[in-house]
């Protein structure tokens, strides 16, 4: 699990990059939301790795052929994004990274996640542990609290880092 998690250094990316892509196009034919030139773009940056980029990192990998992308362009692409559930942003990080649980059937997973950060090579995977919700709930509960929305970012070294 923790190797699929952190795919290693060495990986062939292009597979994972192809399928979330491929996947993002089924999703939204399927809810027809228009994956429009843009969008697709920088879900494609977006997917060069499995760490978390800025929106402004993007927008210059966009605009690097000279191109001339306006940063609103890419902020309301990462909206669309975020609201079709392919992509998450990471508040720590101010930074966005790919859904690697796009499921085309199910419409994607519960994005209440835990996300894992490696502070080594920049990493970041997603953890759902419904364990992890429940005790959370749990202790909230008791202070009367309702939670809408809940994102646990957690930083530290992946497997490959810890191993180096
Ligand atoms: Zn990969
Ligand atoms: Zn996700
Ligand atoms: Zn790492």
């Amino acid at each position: 699990m923790a190797s699929r998690a952190f795919p290693p250094p060495g990986h062939d990316h292009g597979v994972c990059a192809a399928t979330a892509l491929a996947a993002a196009e089924t999703l939204c034919q399927a809810r027809g939301a228009r994956l429009t030139d843009v969008r697709r773009k920088v879900l494609t940056l977006v997917w060069q790795s499995h760490a978390p980029v800025g929106a402004y990192d993007l927008l210059a990998r966009l605009n690097k052929g000279g191109g001339k992308v306006a940063p609103i362009a890419v902020y309301r692409a990462l909206d669309f994004l975020m609201t079709q559930g392919l992509v998450h942003r990471l508040a720590s990080l101010n930074a966005y990274v790919g859904c690697a649980h796009i499921d085309a059937k199910r419409g994607g997973h519960n994005h209440n996640a835990q996300f894992l950060i490696c502070q080594g090579c920049g990493c970041a995977a997603e953890l759902e542990s419904p364990a992890l919700r429940r005790a959370l709930a749990k202790a909230v509960a008791g202070r009367g609290f309702t939670i809408n929305r809940e994102v646990v970012e957690i930083s530290g070294l992946c497997p490959h880092c810890k191993s180096a």
